[in-house]
């Protein structure tokens, strides 16, 4: 057994009033990595947006502790210094800024500290070249104009810079091609072996997972977590999708 790093009780979120995840239980431990599937509509992104704080997800009940400390009051920018880092399923363009402040900046609020030009510039080539990005994408704004491709491995380049004890992923890989998904799924397993870094892969796709070490899966349907198992649990969904699920649902 790992140490606990994340740990949801009882969890049920609403939003605009609309009661979307109910008493969901889920516990993650340092460096697991745990894959969430579900058919669309099931929660899978609400449940990763009330982790992070979003204001629009309400909490009616139930806690979220992270490393031992309920977190469920506070703001997305002390989570994120705290640790934990959502990977949105739609990045936002932000015109203004450029990818490298960006990524400066947020490093700086994250660790608490400035850190020097040169030694950031040298790790961020570092990683963009994992990456397989042109450098001179951290001199455009942000997002703004990136392919959808582009756009994921900018999210996974502020994940290994940004270190987070808890990565959430949400469908990091849809839309992406072989290649970029290859590319994607390289900097996820650098974060996951050489940072020792914790996940929670949202996810519809298992092209991603192939190179990965899978410690759980869970199954959300209508808001709830039906089914957790190993990684032989993603082969059984592929083979045979989320109906049986689904029955399981409806008989209780
Ligand atoms: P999944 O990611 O599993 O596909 P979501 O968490 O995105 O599911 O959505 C779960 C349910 O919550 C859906 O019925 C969706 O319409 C609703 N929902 C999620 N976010 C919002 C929002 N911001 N406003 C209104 N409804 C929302
Ligand atoms: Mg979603």
């Amino acid at each position: 057994m790992s140490d606990q790093l994340l740990k949801i009780n009882e969890l049920s979120v609403s939003v605009k009033d609309k009661s979307i995840l109910h008493s969901v239980n889920l516990s993650i431990g340092v460096g697991e990595t745990h894959v969430l599937m579900g058919p669309n509509g099931a929660g899978k992104s609400t449940l990763g947006y009330a982790l992070m704080g979003n204001l629009s997800y309400h909490v009616d009940d139930g806690e979220i502790l992270f490393e031992n400390k309920p977190i469920q009051n506070e703001t997305p920018d002390k989570r994120a210094k705290e640790g934990i880092f959502l990977s949105f399923q739609n990045p936002l363009e932000v015109p203004g800024i450029t990818l490298s402040s960006f990524l400066r900046t947020s490093i700086q609020q994250r660790r608490g500290e400035r850190i020097r030009v040169f030694a950031f510039k040298k790790e961020m080539e570092q990683a963009m070249e994992l990456l397989s990005m042109d450098k001179f994408y951290a001199d455009r704004d942000l997002n703004v104009g990136f392919s959808g491709g582009e756009k994921k491995k900018a999210e996974i380049l502020q994940m290994l810079m940004l270190k987070p004890k808890l990565a959430i992923l949400d469908e990091t890989d849809s839309g992406l091609d072989v290649d970029a998904v290859r590319t994607v799924s390289k900097g996820i397993e650098e974060y996951q072996k050489n940072q020792q870094g914790s996940l929670l892969i949202i996810t519809h796709s298992t092209r991603i997972l192939e190179s990965l070490r899978v410690d759980y899966t869970h199954v959300m349907v209508d808001g709830k977590i039906v089914c957790t198992g190993s990684a032989a649990l993603i082969d059984e969904i592929n083979q045979n999708g989320f109906e049986s699920f689904l029955d399981q649902m409806q008989q209780k």
